[in-house]
């Protein structure tokens, strides 16, 4: 092919653009993702505390009941609406605070020390789940450090809450139980630790992963997909047609006198060119096409599902398309086209040699046209 000693030039040029393209790889899934389970917690929350309060009308339900359901009722209410559209972080922090508020309470009552009189008793199925629970909802939507001070946090709330029974010769019993259920949950703190920056080391790799497969199938100067990437498309694709019988062309085209556009505006014009043209191609191609740097000023186009006349027509609207932009720059810039199409047999080098003699036909006659051949 042509251009090939040139490529190598064109891709050490504007690292830059990759590079902060590449800044962006952080999924947007992943915030929908968290949106959508938030946006479903509190609201399962809300319609729950609804309930529990439409019960607790009813029913003789005790003044703390009366007091703290309702409120919750309206927190979870304004938690949805802020997972919803809101802040995401506001909404996390908000559901962790209501969460460890909920539990806190339960220690406050379920410890006796909001009832005189009422038999202390540790409710330890109920606090062993919650913590936990929260800890790992903390370590799955904060980061690791701000996550262990919110838990350390809560934990030291409860604690500063049941302090009286931690006192030694206060209950025998209880002392010994709460001791064992702190140390359990320091326990439980750490293993929760380890597993989030077990995650976070995971999640780097991961991302290191993803990048370097951008960086390696795109082609840096023009953020489309390289010559490996549509080498590997156009595999599939041929694979493809010999399976399900479809059809399948390619359009290789070549900037017409690209050297005279270097040679007369500078090569940042050029570039400038080229990134354009992309950009455009990019933009014109149907989802189900493959467009992509061959290498140099030239690219190709693979056009699954359509005919010789077919990918001829587009080829020629891609033509015009070319031609009449970058008017209002330095250097237009026009292209020919060699248009091909998939035949019973072909391997990706006959296909491509194949393209690569109609494109050279276009240039012998004249450049700026396309020439169409099925063999
Ligand atoms: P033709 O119409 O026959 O294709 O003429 P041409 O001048 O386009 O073809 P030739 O193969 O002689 O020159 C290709 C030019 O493309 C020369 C090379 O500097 C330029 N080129 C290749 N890659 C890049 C690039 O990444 N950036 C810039 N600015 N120019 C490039
Ligand atoms: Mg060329
Ligand atoms: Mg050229």
């Amino acid at each position: 092919m042509r251009g090939q000693a040139q490529q190598a030039e064109g891709r050490t040029q504007d690292r830059e653009i990759q590079a902060s393209e590449l800044d962006d790889l952080r999924p947007g899934a992943s915030e929908r993702l968290r949106r959508t389970i938030l946006f479903s917690a509190t609201g399962t929350g809300a319609v729950l505390a609804a309930v529990f309060w439409a019960i607790g009308a009813l029913k003789d339900a005790d003044s703390v009941e009366r007091i703290i359901v309702p409120i919750l009722a309206v927190m979870f209410t304004a938690l949805t609406l802020l997972a919803w559209r809101g802040r995401l972080r506001g909404a996390e922090l908000g559901l962790f605070l209501v969460g460890s508020g909920v539990l806190l309470e339960r220690v406050y009552f379920t410890t006796g020390n909001g009832r005189p009189g009422l038999i202390p008793v540790l409710d330890a199925y109920e606090l062993l789940i919650w913590f936990p629970c929260l800890y790992l909802f903390a370590f799955l939507v904060f980061e690791r450090r701000r996550a262990l001070f919110y838990s350390l946090g809560l934990l030291a709330a409860s604690l500063f809450i049941v302090r009286n029974w931690l006192l030694p010769g206060r209950d025998a019993i209880h002392h010994s139980d709460l001791l064992e259920f702190y140390i359990g949950q320091l326990g439980c703190l750490v293993l929760v630790y380890i597993f989030a920056t077990v995650k976070t080391s995971f999640l780097d790799a991961h991302r290191l992963a993803v990048n370097l497969r951008t960086f390696a199938e795109t082609d840096f100067l023009t953020g489309v997909p390289n010559r490996r990437a549509i080498t590997q498309a156009l595999e599939e694709e041929i694979l493809h047609c010999e399976h399900a019988g479809s059809q399948l062309s390619v359009v290789l085209l070549d900037l017409d006198h690209f050297k005279q556009v270097n040679d007369s505006h500078g090569h940042d014009e050029g570039d400038r060119a080229l990134r354009r043209v992309a950009l455009l191609m990019d933009r014109s191609r149907r989802q189900t096409d493959v467009f992509g740097r061959w290498g140099g000023e030239e690219f190709l186009l693979i056009v699954p599902n359509l005919d010789l006349p077919g990918a001829r027509n587009a080829a020629e609207r891609l033509r015009h398309l070319i031609a009449n932009s970058g008017r209002e720059t330095r250097c237009a810039v026009t292209a020919s086209f060699g248009v091909t199409t998939y035949q019973p047999g072909d391997d990706l080098g006959s296909l491509v040699r194949r393209a690569d003699r109609a494109l050279f036909e276009a240039k012998e006659g004249g450049r700026n046209r396309v020439v169409a051949s099925a063999a």
